[in-house]
């Protein structure tokens, strides 16, 4: 075992759990849940260390791996590689394990919760209510049986998206450039695929699901809010940069588009004084999606069972690259 000024193990954010406290009896860990915050400290205690554990803040750089080279593997608690140089990592034969299925049922979950409570006014019915108001009428909602559900990005959490608007009596459509229309996935939901613009002339309720990626970023603009419907919502609990902000705000604020619904933000923790948060038609949560018991125990898990393996010489099952490091 080594000592401390040189561990195993370095968790650089608040990662916590039985999983975590198992990792400790059989390695030496250090954990500093604001470490993400000092990117010279990080790379400093990183140097000498053989895994790196992060949530979605800590930015995993090809700087920051060229100077750690006792690495073996990065681990990524939860869905999403776009804080991690996967390419650099790769390079450098650095094993990149995440937990890409782990909280896909309680991100569907969460975004089925924003559809409804912009649908039906939930925030805001409960706050006039607070208030000693009993306001009926002004807040008359939408119902979902019979709309155009369309889910942009048809993986894991986009599925089971798809499937709960399936349930609730929605026709649901889809885009996803990389899914053949003769595939498995779309014949069993039932839905159809199309182009993007197609997607947003037609939904009712549009909904991301996609990677932040450079073909993602800002994939929804002014230009395409302007191919929506007056009357359409937008829900994101993608990634922020894939939604143009001060685009959807003008949309949101000009009526192109008639409500959105957003966990995560360009910028996090967002700007109190973000225009969205002056406006009537928007529901907001702190991206906390996958933020269930269940699903972080099972990412934590699944990211520790991973790290724990590669250390130990064995595969890992959760790998963006390859399973066992080629350095
Ligand atoms: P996934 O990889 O299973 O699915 C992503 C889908 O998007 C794939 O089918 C892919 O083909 C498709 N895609 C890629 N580029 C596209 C494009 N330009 N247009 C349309 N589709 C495109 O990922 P997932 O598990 O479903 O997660 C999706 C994203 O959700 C993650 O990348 C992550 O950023 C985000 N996420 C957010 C939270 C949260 O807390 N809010 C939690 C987990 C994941």
């Amino acid at each position: 075992m080594r000592n401390r000024n040189a561990p195993d193990i370095v968790v650089a954010e608040d990662i916590v759990g039985s999983a975590m406290a198992q990792l400790a009896d059989s390695f030496e860990v250090y954990q500093d849940a604001g470490l993400w915050q000092r990117p010279d400290d990080l790379a400093d205690v990183v140097s000498t260390a053989r895994a790196l554990i992060v949530r979605n803040r800590a930015q995993v750089t090809s700087e920051l791996l060229q100077q750690a080279d006792q690495l073996v593997v990065v681990g990524r608690a939860g869905a999403g590689l776009d804080n991690v140089d996967v390419q650099a990592a790769s390079n450098l034969g650095i094993v990149v394990c995440s937990a890409p299925v782990q909280n896909a049922t309680s991100v569907a979950e969460h975004t089925l919760a924003l559809m409804l409570s912009l649908a039906r006014r939930i925030p805001h019915a409960d706050c006039s209510v607070r208030q000693g108001q009993w306001l009926r009428h002004e807040h008359t909602g939408i119902q979902l049986a019979g709309k155009v559900l369309g889910v942009i990005g048809l993986g894991n959490i986009g599925q089971r998206v798809a499937t709960y608007g399936r349930t609730l009596g929605m026709q649901v459509i889809a885009h996803d450039p990389y899914l053949s229309p003769d595939s498995e996935a779309v014949a069993q939901l039932g839905c159809t695929l199309m182009p993007l613009s197609d997607l947003l002339s037609r939904a009712d309720v549009a909904t991301i699901h996609v990677p932040l990626t450079d073909a993602t970023h800002h994939l929804l603009n002014r230009q395409a809010f302007e191919l929506m419907k007056d009357s359409a919502l937008l829900i994101n609990t993608s990634r922020g940069p894939v939604v143009n902000e001060a685009d959807l705000g003008e949309a949101l604020t000009s009526g192109v588009i008639a409500g959105a619904a957003l966990d995560v933000r360009e910028t996090e923790p967002p700007d109190p004084n973000s225009p969205l948060h002056m406006l009537d038609n928007v529901v907001l949560t702190p991206h906390i999606a996958a933020f269930t018991t269940a699903a972080q125990n099972a990412v934590v898990e699944a990211v520790v069972a991973d790290v724990a393996a590669v250390l130990d010489g064995q595969a890992a099952s959760y790998y963006a690259n390859f399973p066992r490091p080629q350095r």
